[in-house]
């Protein structure tokens, strides 16, 4: 939508320079900065998110704690199988892989590049239980292993910064991107009203993937369905989730899903 805005000629270039054929998924991507300079982008506002949020303990709330963990765990293992028997493992090179229950009453979670994910306590109910949590936590980690966030902020780039510049950030790949950009991509620490929501490609994508990798890690795919239904049912309120507006949820996409669910119930069996 907003590269609608550019000129045909500075689109041209941006897509003669700036794609790349995703490993996995075999769609190209607009990528104007690398996955290297997202990661470390990534872990200052990690922290800072950190930093100015009530992160969940053990001491404070064993049951949830563990939860969080062990589902983050067990998929983060699963990926590490899937990209290994693809032959693909140096697409996780830079991932460190982290898990942070924070206190919210918010229904989100996310992962950014690099592997830090964050589950908000709002979340919890909405996914009731750890099987709904591992569905989640698949999709939101399957976005960023795609490097999803990698190409939204490209293309938040490429609508700002307009033509005359973009051949300079091309050959300076070491472009500091505005704290503004990546806050607008990534909903955790975005002001109320600035989330852009996941293209449709994208969020199929995840669908996909985040099947696939949470049935590795030894959860029934076929809670997805469920858990997208309840989000479905929490749109059009005045408080509506975070999740759910940057994630918008309909029965298109419960469809799709279900669509996906004989291949991710091949990997749930093939365990
Ligand atoms: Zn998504």
């Amino acid at each position: 939508m907003l590269l609608k805005k550019l000129s045909l000629s500075t689109l041209g270039i941006i897509m003669l320079f700036g794609c790349t054929r995703n490993a996995i998924s075999g769609r190209s991507q607009l990528m104007l900065t690398s996955e290297t300079d997202l990661q470390s982008q990534a872990l200052t506002e990690y922290k800072d998110f950190l930093s100015k949020n009530k992160v969940v303990t053990a001491a404070a709330d064993k049951k949830d704690y563990d939860v969080v963990q062990k589902v983050g765990k067990r998929i983060a293992a699963a990926i590490t199988k899937y990209y290994a028997q693809k032959g693909l493992s140096s697409e996780l090179s830079g991932y460190k892989w982290e898990f942070n229950l924070v206190q919210s009453s918010d229904v989100n979670a996310w992962c950014m590049p690099g592997g830090k994910v964050v589950v908000y306590t709002g979340l919890l109910p909405v996914a009731q239980n750890e099987t709904g949590l591992a569905i989640v936590m698949g999709h939101e980690i399957a976005h960023a292993v795609l490097h999803h966030g990698q190409e939204r902020v490209s293309q938040q780039q490429a609508a700002s910064i307009g033509g005359s510049l973009v051949s300079s950030v091309l050959a300076n790949g070491k472009n500091k991107m505005a704290s503004n950009v990546f806050n607008a991509v990534y909903a955790p620490t975005a002001q109320m009203g600035v989330i852009l929501p996941n293209s449709r490609k994208q969020e199929s994508e995840a669908d996909h993937y985040g099947l696939i990798f949470a049935a590795m890690a030894g959860y029934n795919p076929q809670e997805a369905i469920a858990f997208w239904e309840r989000m479905e049912k929490m749109g059009g309120a005045d408080n509506t989730p975070t999740l759910l507006r940057s994630h918008p949820t309909n029965a298109t996409r419960i469809a799709d899903i279900k669509r996906l669910m004989p291949e991710a119930e091949r990997y749930y069996k093939a365990r």
